[in-house]
């Protein structure tokens, strides 16, 4: 049993403006959280390297991806959607997060009975193919599960997403695609208020309502997400790790606290256990009221050991 933690100082010098939520102070919060709970001798810690372009492309058009490569400002910022900025650093940033992805799931895959934590910004699940959107430029998680497909050869990849918002990019990017199965919880109505109307029979969406309680939101997952990934038999559980569903975070009205985390944790594993030799992968999606975040991510790596 091991569980790495992969993240890369570049992850620290994207801004994306000025008293953003989604800061680099998330990192430390997180960091700050493992060495308190004493979790930081259990955790690996390791450098990412950047995804190539190549991995990028895999998960996005190679328009876009292109766009970005040639936007990227000198100095300032420019907008890429209402909520997401790009400044000078950025770009390393978002290579580093999803080269992350990457460098866990060849971990991972390495050898049996390992988790591994990118603990990495900016997020990415609500990129789409084709746009940067909400906080996202590139899609973490997709890269990495594409990645996991095509250079491991993998046939049945399960991608969990527990943030409080829908991951609609990772649902534009794998809808229809048989080889994932895509679970999101989220509430809703919220932004990007999609996830209402699932986009492929491979998406099992559970919108809950805002005042989500613990109780509500485990039941859900225990009756629609557990059977149909033990239906679906993962080689590989992919994870969409948010923490914005904490009832101490203001971005969203869940109630869910760090208990929920761990609980989901050790569901997940279980089933990694049953399927796919202990494999997991997670990456941080949001999570922006800071102690929450951290003692969220502690609480979720111990539900992993
Ligand atoms: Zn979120």
């Amino acid at each position: 049993m091991a569980i790495t933690m992969f993240s890369h100082p570049s992850c620290y010098q994207h801004l994306a403006g000025d008293d953003h939520p989604e800061q680099p102070a998330r990192l430390s919060a997180i960091n700050d959280q493992l060495i308190r709970s004493g979790m930081e001798y259990i955790v690996q810690q390791r450098d990412a390297t950047a995804a190539t372009k190549d991995a990028v492309y895999r998960a996005h058009s190679n328009l876009y991806v292109d766009e970005i490569f040639v936007k990227t400002p000198g100095e300032g910022h420019i907008w890429l959607d209402p909520d997401t900025q790009m400044m000078k650093h950025s770009l390393n940033a978002a290579l580093h997060a999803a080269g992350a992805g990457i460098n866990a799931v060849d971990l991972v895959m390495q050898e049996p009975n390992q988790q591994a934590f990118c603990s990495v910004r900016p997020p990415g699940h609500h990129a789409t193919r084709g746009e940067a959107m909400g906080f996202c430029i590139f899609n973490n998680i997709a890269i990495a599960a594409l990645h996991a497909l095509e250079q491991h050869k993998l046939e049945r990849i399960a991608i969990v997403d527990f943030d409080v918002h829908h991951g609609n990019g990772t649902e534009d990017i794998f809808a229809g695609d048989e080889r994932v199965l895509f679970c999101s919880s989220f509430q809703f109505p919220l932004y990007p208020n999609t996830g209402d109307t699932p986009l492929g029979n491979n998406i099992e969406n559970l919108p809950l309502p805002a005042l989500c309680k613990p109780a509500l939101w485990r039941e859900q997952i225990v009756k629609h997400w557990l059977p149909r990934i033990n239906h679906f038999k993962p080689q590989l559980i992919l994870v969409s790790a948010g923490f914005d569903g904490h009832r101490e975070d203001d971005m969203a009205q869940f109630l869910l606290t760090e208990d929920d985390y761990q609980w989901i944790a050790q569901q997940l594993k279980q089933l990694a256990d049953t399927h796919c030799d202990g494999r997991l992968v997670a990456t941080l999606e949001g999570g922006y009221a800071l102690s929450a975040l951290g003692r969220s991510v502690v609480a979720f790596l111990k539900g992993l050991i």
